[in-house]
């Protein structure tokens, strides 16, 4: 169960080799949004360890809103990911789409399993990912309830796979200056109705690199277990994302400013 009445303890997600989402600190997740090359991978996964990432992220299964856009490396990206992690010790964190990729995704060693925003009621998904033992990273959904949020949880809960990450990465709401709005008050509403722990990603909520920071900061303040931040070694480049991409250097500055924050609160 997710609610805190049935479970007060946090739930701290610990890899094997123990880096750590929950229970204190600041797990950052940092990465492109998709995998485009095996040397983007590789160079942005040297860049963000040394700037004290402790989790890599990076899309091989792209939900794009247009069908033209790219689509993402698919199991190509898999392998280039396996590689990355290979290099620098990073786990991987990265998006499932559809069912039929789990067995691919765990034969590919995927540390942490993301569902993205569009697949977060995508029931059929959340019951098949309940019968892993993989951490699941469960991103809120465009337009969904905290108490939605939690819901979908539960269904990966229920099926015995006790390892779930809540992600809060903005919701459609009237403004348009940015992609989503933050909903700040999500972080601890969760961390008050549940014991699973909390990420946010200012990347997708923001949709701005120079917004990524601040909304981090926030994060933090509010409570926030941890940051997934989206980092390209050419934004202007990207083929995902690139408005809302850090740099190696931005990120490294920022990671700076987060963990210090993280500190005095
Ligand atoms: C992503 O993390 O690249 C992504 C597609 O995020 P979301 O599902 O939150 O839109
Ligand atoms: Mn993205």
């Amino acid at each position: 169960k997710s609610n805190r009445k049935f479970h007060p303890d946090d739930t701290v997600i610990t890899l094997p080799d123990g880096q750590k989402i929950g229970g204190g600190g600041l797990a950052l997740i940092a990465g492109p949004c998709s995998v485009e090359s095996k040397e983007q991978i590789c160079d942005i996964a040297r860049r963000v360890k040394a700037a004290g990432a402790q989790f890599l992220r990076g899309g091989a299964f792209k939900p794009r809103t247009s069908p033209y856009a790219f689509q993402g490396l698919k199991a190509e990206g898999l392998e280039l990911l396996k590689e990355a992690k290979k290099e620098t010790g990073l786990p991987i964190v990265t998006e499932i789409m559809s069912a039929n990729h789990i067995d691919m995704f765990l034969e590919n060693g995927v540390d942490i399993i993301q569902v993205g925003a569009r697949n977060m009621q995508n029931f059929d998904l959340l019951k098949e990912l309940g019968k892993v033992k993989t951490p699941i990273l469960l991103k809120r959904g465009l337009s969904s309830t905290i108490e939605e949020l939690l819901m979908s949880a539960e269904y990966i809960l229920a099926g015995g796979n006790e390892q779930v990450i809540l992600c809060e990465r903005g919701i459609r709401t009237y403004e348009t200056y940015t992609r989503n709005t933050l909903d700040i008050s999500a972080i601890p509403i969760l961390k008050k109705l549940s014991h699973l722990p909390v990420v946010v990603d200012p990347s997708h909520a923001g949709g701005i690199a120079w917004l990524v920071e601040p909304l981090a900061l926030a994060a933090v303040a509010a409570g926030a277990d941890g940051l997934i931040i989206e980092v390209h070694n050419n934004p202007a480049k990207a083929l995902s994302d690139g408005a809302q991409s850090l740099t190696p250097d931005q990120f490294d500055k920022a990671a700076e400013h987060l963990r210090a924050a993280a500190k005095a609160f």
